[in-house]
């Protein structure tokens, strides 16, 4: 796989202001749904780069003594998803802290690498060491090659060597710079606290922060701030192709990518689902928290009083210990518990972002049919995931993915859910603001990158 995967990076530049780890601190609380495993920060301070990274969740990594040790004028920090299969291990918190030729640098990625494999292993016959898995260690060897050309240029020609969806952000000593690859495949934007800079994942990062959004970085476009202000240049310019699960699950409802709202994305796919497959109910609810957004939307179109439905407890991370079986059949709750009194002898509407392995959305409607509910209509605001992501999204396996081995017929009845439908890609592009640029992979199976042999 290309190097690992989904993260939440945000870097801040400032002339003078020698606290910018603040910045980075609470705008990786902002981030943190983008990655629970590890999270880091680096930060340069007169040349010199000091980092802290660890496993775990901001909260726990960062305390007080640490932040107020991380002194500088320009910082990165990184908060990073651990996939299915992957061994959790600290030595892949990021940012990454290398020195070359020309000085020291730090990087922080979000995305995943199609050639991986390949490129680590043509730098590994090169000589090249490795001591992480992630693919901007990759990035980084690239990059040092070019060392006698400019930086921008060394990024250049390192990223033209490259295949896969990356959002870079990247400290020297004297400047921030941030990548989005050519296809825009995961969201990167730029924006403004005074007269200081923020590159982030997210605009629900710059604006906890205090910022002010000024664009997103473009697809293919390199951003370079430093004591001159901004100037941008350009990579090879490709078909846009922003991965479209960022507006049905990754990104937090309100941001605001590449000139639409999460929320309202998820608002019209409610909606749009509706209007595809009119369904009489009592009452709409949405699986706590990926489907409340399109449950409202639906709640809407179909005038069914959208109603809470199930309480999470929201005190639970993903730290939390899984419950042992012998618990598990004591019906003990852990995460969810459903509101009897609202929906006992109710006829259910029950919205849900996705299916991707069925597990959740199974679970969720034998809760509700415990708690007395008499019918329960399964509607998804995505259409079935069928493929697997290379390209920074944690899918598992083809063979692990309900709707690559089940119809729709048999998921219904392997949920137990009384109906089911899924919104056509076509209603889900239409709720995502049209047609202008989409990867859809994960339901077509055709992505804007060659899958790698072996993937
Ligand atoms: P399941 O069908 O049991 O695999 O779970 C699907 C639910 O997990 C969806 O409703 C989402 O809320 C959430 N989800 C979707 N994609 C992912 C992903 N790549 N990683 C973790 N959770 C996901």
């Amino acid at each position: 796989m290309g190097g690992l995967f989904l993260s939440g990076i945000i870097g801040v530049f400032s002339k003078d202001n020698q606290k910018v780890s603040n910045y980075i601190y609470y705008g990786l609380y902002a981030l943190q749904h983008r990655g629970q495993a590890s999270t880091g920060i680096s930060i340069n301070n007169n040349g010199f780069i000091d980092y802290e990274k660890n496993l775990g969740l901001v909260g726990d990594v960062f305390t007080s003594d640490v932040i107020n040790r991380l002194i500088g004028n320009i910082a990165i920090g990184q908060v990073r998803y651990a996939s299915y299969s992957e061994k959790k291990s600290k030595v892949n918190a990021e940012p990454l802290v290398v020195g070359y030729k020309n000085g020291a640098l730090s990087i922080c990625m979000d995305g995943a690498l199609a050639n991986y494999k390949e490129l680590r292993e043509m730098l590994e016959e090169n000589g090249h060491l490795f001591q992480t898995d992630l693919a901007v260690e990759v990035i980084a060897s690239l990059i040092a090659k070019y060392h006698k050309d400019s930086l921008i240029d060394a990024i250049k020609k390192a990223l033209n060597e490259v295949k896969g969806s990356f959002s870079l952000i990247i400290m020297t000593k004297d400047s921030l710079i941030s990548v989005r690859d050519s296809h825009g495949i995961r969201p990167l934007s730029i924006g403004k606290i005074g007269d200081d800079f923020i590159f982030s994942s997210e605009t629900c990062a710059i604006e906890c922060i205090g910022g002010e959004f000024i664009r997103d970085c473009d697809p293919g476009e390199i951003v370079i701030v430093d004591n001159k202000g901004l100037r941008s240049e350009m990579l090879l310019s490709e078909k846009k192709a922003l991965c479209i699960f960022e507006l049905v699950y990754l990104a937090r409802p309100d941001s605001y990518i590449d000139n639409r709202y999460v929320y309202s994305s998820r608002f019209n796919a409610g909606e749009i689902l509706y209007a595809e497959c009119p369904t009489k109910a009592d009452i709409v609810i949405g699986a706590p928290d990926s489907g409340t957004v399109a449950a409202i939307g639906y709640s809407k179109k179909s005038k069914i009083p959208y109603t809470e439905g199930i309480i999470k407890n929201r005190y639970i991370g993903r730290t939390f210990i899984e419950p042992t079986q012998d618990i598990r059949e004591e019906g003990v709750r852990i995460k969810l518990n459903p509101l009897t009194s609202n929906i006992k002898d109710k006829d259910l509407i029950l919205v849900d972002d996705s299916i991707v392995r069925g597990t959740t959305i199974k679970r969720t409607v034998e809760m509700l049919r415990n708690a007395g509910a008499k019918s329960v209509h399964v509607r998804i605001a995505s259409p079935p995931v069928k493929y697997s992501c290379f390209l920074g999204v944690d899918t598992p396996n083809e063979e692990n993915l309900i709707a690559n081995y089940l119809t729709i017929e048999e998921i219904r009845k392997a949920i137990n859910a009384d109906s089911l439908y899924f919104i056509s890609l076509r209603g889900l592009v239409e709720a995502a603001g049209g047609n202008n640029g989409f990867c859809t992979g994960c339901f077509t199976g055709e992505y804007p990158i060659e899958r790698s042999k072996g993937e």
